[in-house]
């Protein structure tokens, strides 16, 4: 029996098998990582741990604001092909680097995200503050863009040679108005043959995000002919439309299981006090666990401000110097899925877990892993190791104390669903 699926069978088997004794199973789960070239590739990451945190620094002073990437993808391109991989970037900007395997008719992923929240002006010059490295992006995404490298340079190093074959990907458009285009792009390209998708963003080994949080970006545009407040008193007003609909759409019921939320976030409009305004403007988020909900909700929304409207046009004392138009537009849909609780990568992950002695907890968030998650591809998103906060913010922070359990941590998990290719008869 190969290595690799004598691993996987034995992550799969109930915790509490009879056919195992307690006290032989740490050494049997032990098999991936007795494999010589995976020892190997594990010990590789101690004895380089400075160089890791310089190439974070590097990729992270490189900038790379939203849809703005090919920068630090050209950086990526170089780093991934100096680690044996060949390297392409795709049409959209992902940066993919590719470790063939045994087969090339089964694909696994591992990923990390090349954007950042910041615009172009950023300051990105990364200090240090006594173990602490201070930047904009310097966790969300240099440790993940780190650990991708590493691994990817780790497994070079060591003679990897898995069973499926595995792309290091550097992808484009994760944050916001990005929209996840460059995982959409990929999952598009591979989707026959992707098996898992392994994300890194950011720090830290506390938890596995399985489940994807699904969200839309909504914004709702109400227009009219516009006049003077005075002299076409009674017009219909869109920034009334806009109020009207705003009051009923806040007092939409929704549910506190499955969690659904939305928010009000940005409202605009009108020229001046004492014009009738020709435009107002509402950008709303939604987002909930529930796909259905999500439906629900985004609907109710069209639905409130086609009423404001029609209340607006209603009471309105002159109706014939024109009418409201209005149009409900998708700023950006993150769609939603779940791991399947027995899937081999979940088990994979609880297996890299115990054996680097972690633990960790399931989380839903709006990650890449949303897009393979909503095509029914196994995907989860982890963080990379080390400790970081004030993601988004200027105060962004690093520590890379613990970063080896966190690259560790990933790939096991790589290699517990990549498998390795059958060893030669020595
Ligand atoms: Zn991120």
């Amino acid at each position: 029996m190969k290595r690799a699926a004598l691993w996987v069978i034995l992550l799969t088997m109930p915790v509490r098998s009879a056919s195992v004794p307690p006290s032989t199973r740490p050494a049997l789960r032990a098999q991936l990582a007795d494999n010589p070239e995976v020892r190997s590739a594990l010990d590789w990451f101690a004895r380089n741990l400075a160089a890791i945190n310089e190439q974070q620094i590097r990729l992270t002073e490189i900038p790379a604001p939203p849809f703005q990437e090919a920068q630090r993808a050209a950086a990526l391109k170089a780093v991934l092909a100096s680690a044996g991989l060949d390297v392409q970037i795709d049409s959209t900007g992902n940066v993919i680097g590719e470790l063939l395997g045994a087969t090339e008719k089964e694909i696994v992923v591992l990923s990390a995200h090349l954007d950042t929240v910041f615009p172009p002006s950023t300051e990105v010059k990364v200090r240090h503050e006594g173990n602490r490295l201070l930047a904009p992006g310097i966790s969300d995404n240099g440790t993940g863009l780190a650990a991708l490298a590493a691994i990817a340079r780790a497994c070079h190093e060591a003679h990897i040679k898995p069973r499926r074959t595995i792309l290091f990907v550097a992808d484009v458009g994760e944050e916001g108005e990005g929209n996840l285009r460059g995982m959409r792009a990929l999952v598009d390209a591979y989707r026959t043959k992707l098996k898992a998708v392994i994300v890194l963003d950011g720090s830290g080994t506390d938890h596995v995000t399985t489940k994807a949080l699904a969200s839309r970006r909504v914004e709702a545009t109400i227009t009219g002919p516009g006049g003077h407040s005075w002299s076409d008193f009674g017009m219909p007003n869109p920034i009334n439309a806009l109020v009207r609909a705003s009051v009923r759409f806040i007092n939409t019921r929704v549910p506190v299981a499955p969690r659904t939320t939305f928010n009000l976030g940005q409202i605009e409009g009108g020229t001046s006090v004492n014009s009738i305004p020709y435009e107002a403007k509402l950008k709303v988020d939604i987002r909930s666990e529930s796909e259905d909900e999500l439906v629900k909700l985004e609907s109710a929304l069209r639905e409130c401000i086609a009423a404001g409207v029609r209340d607006e046009m209603e009471s309105a004392r002159d109706r014939t110097k024109g009418k409201l138009e209005w149009k409900v537009e998708l700023l950006g849909s993150r769609p939603g899925g779940e791991l399947p609780p027995h899937s081999t990568l979940l088990a994979a992950l609880r297996a890299a877990d115990e054996y680097v002695g972690n633990q960790s907890r399931i989380e839903r968030s709006s990650t890449d892993a949303n897009v393979p998650l909503s095509n029914s591809i196994d995907a989860i998103s982890i963080g990379a190791g080390g400790a970081g906060g004030g993601a988004h913010s200027l105060n962004e922070w690093y520590d890379p104390a613990g970063r080896e359990m966190g690259l560790k941590r990933a790939l096991l998990t790589l290699l517990g669903v990549s498998g390795l290719a059958e060893e030669k008869a020595r």
